[in-house]
């Protein structure tokens, strides 16, 4: 389950804070919650979120001078540490921390909207992240948000991902079940293709 929280200062929409994470957890208690927290200075909600029951928390790069203190911070707090960035920041920035984080994310479409499209070059990103987490000897897994559904998992897949994010390709169809059907049995083509 992958939760998009919005400061409205970061991007310019609002969504919801660790209330939210904390129901989520109550009624689902083994599920992984992934919290993708698109806010400025996301040291200050970290406890928050980890308290809330969140199981990744994942920061942007772009939020914090910090960036390596925060995710310290976040294994500290007994959670796993992700770390993302805009499609405009390259990914060379997340080098000096990539042996610190569970997971990385690659923005596949710019921050705060649900509904965009897919940017190509994102995968080129992910690429890099799966060289140098061979040539560095890193464990953490590739995830890309945005703009992702049946048309495209495979291909992402075959790319490197690891994780898949959907919002707008199973919750604005009529059958988000059959939605979710379609993505996974396109995500494992792309698994054969690899
Ligand atoms: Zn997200």
């Amino acid at each position: 389950m992958h939760l998009d929280v919005m400061d409205g200062h970061f991007v310019p929409n609002l969504s919801y804070g660790p209330a939210l994470v904390e129901a989520c957890r109550r009624r689902w208690p083994d599920t992984v919650i992934d919290v993708h927290l698109m806010v400025e200075k996301p040291g200050y909600f970290l406890e928050a979120f980890a308290k809330a029951g969140s199981t990744v928390l994942t920061v942007h790069q772009e939020t914090t001078p910090h960036l390596h203190r925060v995710l310290q911070e976040i294994r500290d707090l007994g959670c796993s540490p992700g770390v993302t960035l805009n499609p405009g920041t390259p990914v060379e920035t997340l080098r000096a921390v990539l042996g610190l984080v569970d997971l990385v994310l690659v923005m596949s479409v710019n921050p705060g909207f649900g509904g965009q499209a897919f940017i190509p070059g994102s995968l080129e990103k992910a690429r890099l992240l799966c060289c140098w987490r061979e040539a560095l000897g890193c464990d953490y897994l590739v995830e890309i948000d945005g703009g992702i559904g049946p048309d495209n998992a495979a291909r992402v897949v075959a790319g490197g991902c690891d994780v898949l994010v959907a919002g707008s390709a199973i919750f604005n169809t009529p059958e988000p079940h059959e939605a979710v059907r379609k993505i996974r049995a396109r995500a494992l083509e792309g698994v054969l293709r690899d």
